[in-house]
């Protein structure tokens, strides 16, 4: 991993907003960097403050951590802009990270892997983006033809990934034969729930090209118990985050829905969902979490209880089908 801070677009932004106090977001991954990346706030007489939330995507734009601060300006690194952010919420700079690696290895050794596919769909992950035009040559001087994933809904960019929005991938599915993910396990897992079209994923973190066949059957099968423990469930807490960026708003709509089904219904909230915090909610059956969906489906072996996401709830009141889902994309 050699990461590539933009350090002087940074300086060059600093020198230009001239914040007072900076409150500093980094993904966990990075966490690790924060010496390196204070010594730019210091070198200006800048005050920073890291925070110590978790920071997994741009959905998490710590507005409320940066007012009771008194900081003036945001820096969110590692994620591009997600959200648009309220009038009164402090000025945010995106600082998306570069990872300047030399991608050939990898590519060359997909060519095996997709040695029976012509048209691949190709998305990536933000450190990757620079380098997505020396991905396309490679791919089209080894005779195969490359579509970018659309930008839909909160990508920033075409051909960009994230864990919550599949619709990209899905409008150029019938255009491509499979689809390849420059990023990592998190992204091509929701790829591979979302399309069906074989999904490979290019790892060069875990230096691994993987093939997502399976993954999808898998996670389904869980998703459908979970789905049928809900139905038989009678106390539900319905969980909405305070995270500027995953705040859906269809609460009020669920409870709704499910005090008609003769449910008893608690409404919670939380920064973010953990196990030990749900924990002492022991009456409650089942929860439904309005939140990131990729909660629920990924982290579904940490929780006792079931968890679903809204459009597994509306299955479940009878709302929905699974083949409609299935059909629109899952997550
Ligand atoms: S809602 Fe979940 S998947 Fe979407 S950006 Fe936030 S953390 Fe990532």
């Amino acid at each position: 991993m050699t990461l590539n801070f933009e350090t002087d677009y940074l300086i060059e932004q600093l020198k230009e907003k001239k914040p007072k106090k900076v409150l500093v977001q980094l993904p966990e991954g990075v966490k690790q960097n924060a010496f390196e990346i204070s010594k730019v706030f210091e070198d200006l007489n800048i005050e920073v403050v890291f925070s110590g939330e978790t920071c997994w995507g741009g959905c998490a734009i710590a507005v409320e951590e940066a007012k009771s601060l008194g900081s003036d300006l945001i820096v969110h690194f590692g994620h591009a802009k997600f959200i648009e952010t309220p009038e009164e919420s402090p000025e945010i700079l995106y600082i998306e990270i570069r990872d300047e690696l030399n991608l050939i290895p990898w590519l060359e050794k997909s060519l095996k892997e997709l040695e029976e596919f012509k048209k691949i769909g190709l998305s990536y992950s933000i450190q990757h983006r620079h380098d997505i035009k020396k991905v396309i040559k490679f791919y089209e001087d080894n005779g195969k033809k490359i579509v970018l994933s659309k930008k839909i809904g909160n990508v920033a960019y075409e051909g960009h990934i994230i864990g919550c929005q599949y619709s990209g991938l899905k409008s150029i599915e019938d255009k491509v034969d499979c689809f390849v993910i420059l990023g990592n396990n998190f992204h091509s897992m929701g790829a591979a729930l979302s399309v069906e079209k074989p999904v490979f994923l290019i790892d060069v973190y875990n230096d691994k090209i993987t093939n997502m066949k399976g993954v999808r059957d898998k996670i389904l099968k869980q998703r459908i118990v979970s789905v049928e423990k809900f139905k038989n469930s009678k106390n539900i807490g319905v969980i909405i985050e305070t995270k500027i960026g995953q705040k859906f708003g269809m609460h009020d709509l669920l409870i709704k829905k499910l005090k008609e089904k003769g449910k008893n219904v608690i409404l919670i909230t939380m920064n973010e969902m953990t196990p030990d915090k749900l924990m002492n909610f022991y009456y409650i059956d089942c929860f439904i979490e309005l939140a990131c969906p990729r909660i629920a489906i990924d982290d579904f072996a940490k929780y006792e209880k079931p968890i679903l996401t809204f459009k597994e709830a509306l299955i479940g009141l009878g709302d929905l089908t699974w083949d409609e889902v299935l059909k629109k994309g899952i997550v």
